[in-house]
């Protein structure tokens, strides 16, 4: 396997230093924000193919047998230069992901078609395994032995199975009685030090930069530029499904922030590169719970961090004080994306609606239909736009919220629940239970196939 030249330098955000040797919390030296990786090669187009070849060179991969090529991240290595040698990758065939047609959900949104590309069909069934195949790469690379990271969930499953394939330590820090047990089993499985920590998310985050500070481990959450690249190529995936079309619209929902960022720098990366010619609007919906990036554009223009209490169902998105804010205010603005908050009961509604497509996801990933269908309603999204929603999590990560639904008491105490009551009670659908007798069901099947009875 041919060795890539390491091209990307690790820029500040905020003062434009760049950091030859970042620190291990990834801070600036000088400032304290946030790194990103920058590519003298983009600017100076050397050393790099033609967006027609580039295009050419992608699609031959997809027949190439090497392990790199059969990852749906390294098959695009060209836009990240980061590893020395490609062939040492720590891949699980990341990516790949599928793009469906929603149609139940468009007619909901009021729009005429919506597609959707599920990252939860990823590895470990979240997109945070397109990331952490790249950064867990370079912390092979850089010869560390152990990684870590703070997390709601996907993000230690995750980290937890591609260090276990590169034969790494892993330690996890997630926040006690806080996290669905599909993602808390998953670090379990792949024999990561798993520590639940009597605080929220960020109370985690704190904590382990103090223990960064005192261990050798390299920092895998997305505070880390290197799982901004990996996640990225999700971006130029999607652009290559549709043909190289941009949709109108790519709508993500939006916690620690890192996704949204890093799709937008896909974009934009594209478009530089002359790959796209248009750019998607990339909307991004939070819990209103966990709004901290609402809040942030509408009370202070998008100039200040305003942190919030965190409190949703939707775990993987349950973060008060986004780290990568700054990144994603610059996403919205360079793409004239907007953010929008939804109820626990539009989440819950939207993500049976999606089940309904045969399709699932889990309870972070339906914001972006409940959020879409309120961006139909002001008008940002019109009926025959485009528009692609990013669904980040496997329907499976988190099944006590799944049967609680149906169950009709996920939303007991709930006001926006009150409110939609009807609408929620028209998707439940509760186990039924009968004696084991033919005629019990015979009846069943009879009431349900009256007309009108049709579910959907
Ligand atoms: C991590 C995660 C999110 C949030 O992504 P951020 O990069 O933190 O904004 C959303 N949905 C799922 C399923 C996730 O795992």
């Amino acid at each position: 396997m041919a060795s890539a030249s390491v091209s990307a330098r690790l820029v500040c955000i905020g003062c434009g230093q760049e950091q030859r040797e970042p620190a291990a919390d990834f801070r600036c030296s000088h400032c304290g924000d946030l790194l990103e990786v920058n590519y003298r090669l983009f600017d100076e187009r050397r050393n790099l193919p033609a967006a027609a070849q580039l295009r050419e060179l992608w699609r031959q991969r997809k027949t190439s047998l090497t392990p790199a090529d059969l990852s749906g991240v390294w098959r695009f290595r060209e836009v990240l230069p980061i590893v020395a040698q490609v062939g040492e990758v720590v891949s699980l065939r990341e990516g790949n992901t599928p793009i469906y047609e929603l149609p139940r959900s468009a007619r909901s949104a009021g729009l005429k078609t919506l597609l959707a590309k599920h990252q939860g069909m990823n590895p470990t069934g979240s997109f945070k395994d397109t990331g952490m195949t790249a950064a867990l790469s370079v912390a092979r690379e850089r010869g560390f032995r152990w990684v870590g990271c703070a997390s709601t969930g996907n993000t230690s499953a995750s980290m937890a199975a591609y260090a276990a394939r590169a034969g790494m330590r892993s330690l996890v820090l997630i926040p006690e009685g806080k996290i669905a047990w599909g993602k808390l089993a998953q670090p379990l499985e792949y024999g990561a030090l798993t520590c639940q920590l009597r605080t929220d998310f960020d109370g985690c985050m704190r904590v382990l930069g103090e223990v960064i500070d005192r261990f050798p481990i390299y920092l895998l959450n997305s505070v880390n530029p290197y799982r901004i690249e990996g996640q990225k190529t999700a971006a130029v995936e999607l652009m290559e499904q549709l043909d190289w079309r941009a949709p109108d619209h790519i709508v993500a929902p939006g916690g620690n922030l890192g996704n949204c960022s890093a799709l937008g720098k896909g974009l934009l990366e594209m478009q530089r590169l002359g790959l796209i010619d248009r750019l998607p609007r990339l909307d991004v919906i939070q819990a209103a719970g966990a709004n901290a990036l609402v809040r942030t554009v509408r009370e202070t223009g998008g100039k200040r961090l305003v942190g919030v209490a965190a409190e949703t169902l939707a775990t993987a998105i349950r973060i008060g004080n986004p780290a990568s804010w700054k990144k994603a205010v610059r996403v919205l603005e360079a793409t004239g994306g907007v953010v929008e908050q939804v109820s626990e009961a539009e989440i819950a509604i939207a993500k049976a609606e999606i089940g309904e497509d045969g399709i699932g996801c889990e309870p972070a990933s339906a914001a972006t239909l409940a959020g879409l269908k309120k961006l139909v309603a002001q008008g940002h999204v019109r009926a025959g736009e485009a528009v692609v929603l990013i669904l980040t999590g496997h329907v499976l990560k988190d099944p006590e919220y799944t049967f609680k639904f149906h169950q009709g008491s996920l939303l007991a105490e709930e006001e926006s629940g009150k409110k939609l009551e009807g609408e929620l009670r028209r998707h439940q659908r509760a186990p039924v239970v009968l004696d084991a007798k033919e005629d019990e069901i015979l009846r069943l099947l009879e009431r349900e196939s009256e007309p009108g009875q049709g579910k959907f």
